[in-house]
């Protein structure tokens, strides 16, 4: 009986803040709060105990950090002991071309991950739409594999001079994200975060191509403009997720603020839940709308 799908959650074992380097820091700084490091399993519990299932994020930046990222077994392990809880996405690094794409195929085929993500074009360098890429989104089409794509503003980097060297031009929705959508038309892509300030742009996406979704993951819903409350409640209601991009933002805080929104029972129940169930092939009959 799951309630709600959590599309944006990130490891923060000690394994994961390893991997961060630096960033950890600047993050916590940031975000005004420091996290401390919790196993996949309490996490898993946790969300167990709130009746959501979560999806567990890698993420690698090793070409230009030289930071060896968390194995993407680490997360097939998780998801294997915790098959009730957790839905797992693999790391991949653009640059690494045949690496990342052999990844890819392992993540599939060997390690039982449903995703790649969250990519970070900006963290990464790289526009999703140079046809240097392509040969990785066509094996993430071919095997079904979800692109979770970071858009817009992003804490890694932020309020440090230079932005850690990060370029947030690499984020934008259009054409980036777009033209990939258009080349890929299987390949179900994610548009993670309201990609502020190009929030018209992603929604624009969204409702062109229908395998784009948006996660709304990484913004406090008491923030959300009234144009993105208004899309998801109408025009794009099957085609946004929650996320809560924890640990920067808790699922709790961001669950509370969005039933406060003047979205309709019907919309929440797709947002919290059913959009994702589609997403994953999830069997609606065993679990329970809330
Ligand atoms: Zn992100």
């Amino acid at each position: 009986m799951i309630k709600a799908i959590d599309i944006h959650v990130h490891p923060h074992d000690e394994e994961a803040i390893a991997a961060k380097g630096a960033r950890n820091q600047q993050m916590a700084k940031y975000f005004g709060k420091k996290t401390q490091a919790t196993s996949l399993d309490e996490l898993a519990d946790r969300y167990r105990e709130k009746e959501m299932m979560a999806v567990l994020l890698n993420s690698t930046d090793e070409s230009s950090s030289g930071i060896k990222p968390v194995p993407n077994d680490h997360i097939a392990d998780a998801v294997k002991r915790n098959p009730d809880v957790f839905i797992g996405f693999g790391a991949v690094d653009p640059w690494q071309g045949r690496v990342a794409v052999d990844e890819a195929k392992r993540c599939a085929e060997e390690l039982g991950l449903r995703g790649l993500g969250e990519l970070n074009p900006g963290r990464q360098g790289f526009y999703p739409n140079d046809p240097h890429f392509y040969p990785l989104w066509e094996t993430a089409s071919e095997h079904g594999l979800v692109v979770l794509l970071h858009g817009g503003m992003m804490g890694s980097g932020a309020g440090t001079p230079g932005g850690m060297g990060f370029k947030l031009k690499y984020t934008r929705p259009i054409p980036y994200v777009d033209d990939v959508a258009a080349d890929f038309p299987h390949l179900k892509i994610i548009a993670a975060h309201p990609s502020w300030p190009w929030q018209e742009e992603s929604l624009a996406v969204a409702r062109h191509k229908s395998n784009v979704y948006i996660d709304l993951s990484g913004w406090a819903p008491k923030y959300f403009p009234p144009q993105l409350v208004q899309y998801a409640d109408t025009i794009l209601s099957d085609r946004v997720l929650f996320g809560s991009d924890w640990p920067v933002l808790d699922p709790d805080r961001w669950l509370g603020e969005f039933d406060q929104l003047p979205i309709r029972e019907s919309s929440k129940k797709k947002i919290l839940l059913e959009n994702a169930c589609k997403l994953f092939g999830i069997e609606l009959e065993d679990s329970e709308a809330s």
